[in-house]
């Protein structure tokens, strides 16, 4: 284990509290896969936490959470506590912070989710999680009909952890999911697109399935459609997102609410994705929407070697590129010279070499 986290709960600990890694690094560290954030979990109270540390930072207060900031990392400490009621399928009612460990697993989503391992390696696993991550299996945490009616993104969650880890859902909790799959029109866009995109990054061919199971429907994803031609491709977002904007046409970016670099990237990009290019038509495409749509799309039509090549070799790409500029057309303005340098730069696309000011000059000449 980690020293750096370990001396959280240490320190937790020497005040008096019980303090207990939880969720998703213990299950990471069972599977010995790369742990991303050390959740904590622990008895004392919020305020309790802030006079423990020196530096904290009160993130989400109200859920009883406290970031802890050591050696520049951040880690977040979150009082146990159970959830209270659930009214509409997504927000519980009121958080209530309890005083046992064992209550505050209970409220966690699936068997593997609901460990807690303490500063010495010792596993709290009340529900039978290292048999599921043995069996490799997704099983919520008490009935999975009920789970799923408190709080309907656990549906979604089930569908990311399968992909994330390649992992089965109990057959009980599909049936589930078969049944209350409607309850997911009621989630947040921001909530599903986080489970979608960590989805489409994991094994995309999943957020087709989901999407089939109804779960997508806040998203009007429909059924049907195939998202298996984005398993060999990179696993970046703006390359994932275009594929699923292909393969689902009439969304947008603004559907999923995506930042808007990675968002105008993936959807401009699924529009030019129909078509095989060839380097001039991939050099034109780099000039008309900028690099990212150029590396995107090469990305996903395996023709990134063919872009680097012309990259490398220094062909003239974009109008900066070109040996001749505006100054050299005095007499030229405004629309009349945009479409001269423009016509200028398509024949370097295609003859790189004529990329010289003579030349240019010449070439212009000719075609007057
Ligand atoms: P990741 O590796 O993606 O961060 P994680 O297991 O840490 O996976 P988080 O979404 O970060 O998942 O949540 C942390 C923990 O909080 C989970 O492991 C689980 O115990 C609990 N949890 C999160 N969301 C829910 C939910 N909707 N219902 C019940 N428990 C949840
Ligand atoms: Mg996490």
């Amino acid at each position: 284990m980690h020293t750096a986290p370990k001396h959280i709960l240490q320190q937790l600990n020497l005040a008096g509290f019980e303090a207990y890694f939880v969720g998703g690094c213990v299950r990471d560290t069972l599977l010995s896969r790369p742990v991303h954030d050390w959740d904590i979990t622990t008895s004392a109270t919020p305020e309790e936490v802030m006079q423990v540390f020196p530096h904290t930072v009160p993130t989400g207060i109200q859920h009883g959470t406290v970031t802890v900031v050591e050696d520049g990392k951040n880690y977040e400490v979150t009082t146990f506590r159970t959830d209270g009621e659930y009214l509409d399928s997504r927000h519980p009612q009121n958080v209530q912070f309890v005083r046992s460990l064992r209550e505050d697993l209970s409220r966690r989503d699936f068997t593997i989710n609901a460990m807690a391992m303490d500063s010495e390696g010792n596993l709290t696993d009340l529900f039978g999680g290292q048999e599921d991550l043995r069996a490799k299996i997704i099983r919520p945490v008490g009935d999975g009909e009920t789970r799923f009616r408190e709080d309907a993104l656990r549906m979604l969650r089930a569908f990311r952890f399968s992909a994330q880890l390649d992992f089965t859902i109990e057959p009980k909790a599909v049936n589930a999911v078969k049944k209350l799959h409607p309850l997911c029109k009621a989630l947040s866009v921001e909530r599903v697109r986080d489970e979608v995109e960590k989805t489409l990054l994991a094994f995309p061919k999943t957020v087709a399935q989901m999407a089939d199971l109804g779960l997508l429907m806040v998203a009007r994803m429909e059924q049907g459609r195939d998202l298996s031609f984005l398993h060999d491709t990179p696993t970046r977002k703006d390359v994932r997102w275009a594929g699923l904007f292909y393969a689902y046409p009439h969304l947008s970016w603004q559907d999923f609410r995506l930042d808007k670099r990675t968002g105008q990237t993936a959807c401009e990009t699924a529009h030019l994705l129909g078509q095989d290019y060839d380097a001039i038509a991939y050099k034109g495409i780099f000039a008309q929407y900028g690099e990212d749509v150029g590396f995107c799309l090469a990305d996903l039509q395996h023709k990134r070697p063919m872009v680097e090549e012309f990259i490398r070799r220094g062909d003239g790409i974009y109008l900066r590129d070109l040996a001749v500029s505006g100054a050299d057309f005095p007499h030229l303005q405004g629309r009349e010279l945009g479409e001269t340098l423009n016509r200028l730069l398509r024949h370097v696309h295609a003859h790189p070499q004529d990329n010289r000011k003579e030349r240019l000059y010449e070439i212009y000449r000719q075609n007057l």
